[in-house]
């Protein structure tokens, strides 16, 4: 009976387990269909200053447009193994380089975060991207954040402390992404040349309501402080965790209490109906 089982469940493990591989497969010749036509855009979400109520800055995230579109979360980690996303970064960051350009003649001067991936990090042409792009446009690398996860420099950190150094001396920000879930050491993190730091959205959420998230969250506030690294909470979605934030010192928020992230039409006109000018 029990042998019986075992053969079925392996069965159905194994047409599970093709069953994703093929699927991959297939999303990522659609990830290559969709670059080609030109299917995906970037949507833009404000991060605010808590001490002058100003937008700081803006964070690009990727849309895959057409109802046939997945969400980052599925497609983002497909096109990391199926060897796509050198291809969506280049044209993320050429996107947001030009949107950057657009804005500054429209007189909105505002830096924009770009997410990079793990993979990116090993790829030798990352760092003349993002030196080139910038000047083929003529933008100051200055005014584009480069956001990188805790968990991804994490897994080569040596390559990866190599490659923001470069980037950094280059003039670009760089931001540590999702911190809190990557598990890096306190010797680690002191040699990360970030200027910034995210908190995890699963660390904002409760802070209001589980007290072990509330010390958490100081914690890291305070950490950044002691390294001189400004922070960012993400995920803020009530005032209530925006004014507890307040009161921990932290200095920039980001979440849907604010903005969801806004096609760049749409941000404009928030931008200009917030800041009236
Ligand atoms: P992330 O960089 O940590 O981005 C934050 C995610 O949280 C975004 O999801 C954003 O829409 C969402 N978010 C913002 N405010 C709130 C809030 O108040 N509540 C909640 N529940 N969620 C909020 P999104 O856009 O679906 O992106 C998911 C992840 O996909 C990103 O996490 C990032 O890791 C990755 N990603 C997005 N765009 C790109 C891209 O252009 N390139 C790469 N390599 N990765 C990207
Ligand atoms: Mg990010
Ligand atoms: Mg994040
Ligand atoms: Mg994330």
């Amino acid at each position: 009976e029990t042998a019986k089982q075992e053969q079925l469940s392996s069965v159905t493990y194994k047409e599970a387990r093709s069953s994703a591989a093929s699927r991959r497969i297939e999303i990522s010749s659609r990830i290559r269909q969709a670059i080609a036509s030109n299917r995906f855009t970037l949507f833009y979400q404000p991060k605010v200053s808590l001490e002058t109520n100003r937008v700081c800055a803006v964070e690009a995230l990727i849309r895959w447009l057409g109802e046939d579109g997945l969400s980052p979360a599925e497609f983002i980690p497909i096109a990391e193994s199926q060897g796509l996303i050198g291809k969506i970064t280049t044209w993320v960051i050429k996107e947001a380089v030009e949107q950057c350009k657009l804005w500054e003649s429209d007189g909105i001067k505002i830096n924009i975060a770009v997410n990079i991936s793990a993979r990116d990090l090993h790829d030798s042409q990352l760092i003349e991207l993002f030196v080139d792009t910038c000047r083929e446009h003529k933008l100051d690398p200055s005014s584009i954040t480069i956001e990188v996860t805790e968990s991804s420099v994490m897994a080569h950190p040596e390559l990866a402390i190599e490659r923001l150094q470069v980037l950094r001396d280059a003039g670009f920000r760089i931001s540590l992404d999702d911190f809190g879930t990557g598990y890096s050491s306190l010797s680690y993190l002191k040699n990360i040349p970030a200027h910034e730091l995210k908190l995890d959205q699963s660390f904002v959420a409760n802070i209001c309501s589980d007290s072990r998230d509330e010390r958490l969250a100081r914690g890291v506030i305070d950490l950044a402080h002691d390294l001189k690294l400004s922070i960012v909470a993400e995920g803020v979605e009530t005032e209530d965790v925006m004014l507890m934030l307040k009161e921990m010192n932290c200095e920039i928020v980001q979440g849907y209490f604010y903005s969801r992230p806004l096609d760049a039409a749409s941000f404009k006109t928030w931008y200009k109906q917030r800041h009236n000018d």
